[in-house]
């Protein structure tokens, strides 16, 4: 607005906030008024629809036109950065927790190969076993009894798709902190 700052505001925002006080005369919102950016065009954020921003704009009007005019361009500036930084935070987060998601996959997977592994390599200890003792034995129905097979790897494997899984969730958590910061104190 007026080369002063990036001050953007919606159609109905505008309708419902800023044409009132120029017809009441309001020297804030005239000069506003006759800013380009007061109406922004495609990619733009409305930065006057929360509770919080009307607040503020009603507290700069309530300064007259000069000092109402640098509370809002305080306020405003302040909100541009913490929208940047923590949409930038919330980001990086999301992408760190489906980093973690796909680890956790991965060792789950390789929990069902290795678990494979030693249950055949159990299956054929049995079979060799018994065709030492001159059993006759049927390849295909062998019973590992528990215990028999090593599942140690197996067991190590699973325990950390679990650790991950619970690292994902927290960071997670975290991300969902930065966008309730967001609602609650910046919007
Ligand atoms: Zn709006």
């Amino acid at each position: 607005m007026q080369g002063l700052f990036d001050f953007t505001v919606c159609e109905q925002c505008y309708k419902e906030v800023i044409e009132p006080e120029v017809r009441q005369g309001v020297e804030l919102a005239r000069r506003l008024d006759q800013a380009p950016a007061v109406v922004g065009g495609p990619g733009f954020t409305c930065q006057l629809y929360s509770e919080r921003m009307r607040r503020v704009w009603k507290e700069a009007v309530s300064m007259g036109e000069q000092m109402g005019l640098e509370h809002l361009r305080a306020k405003v500036t302040e909100r541009k950065a913490k929208e940047r930084e923590l949409q930038m935070k919330t980001a990086q987060l999301q992408q760190q927790a489906a980093s973690l998601r796909i680890q956790a996959q991965t060792q789950e997977h390789l929990a069902i190969n290795a678990m494979r592994v030693s249950l055949s390599a159990a299956s054929n200890n049995i079979m060799l076993a018994g065709i030492g003792a001159g059993k006759r034995i049927d390849a295909n129905h062998i019973l590992v009894p528990s215990g028999q097979a090593d599942l140690s790897q197996t067991t190590q494997l699973n325990n950390q798709a679990a650790m991950l899984k619970v690292q994902a969730g927290q960071v997670e958590d975290q991300a969902r902190m930065a966008q309730e910061e967001w609602r609650r104190f910046w919007e």
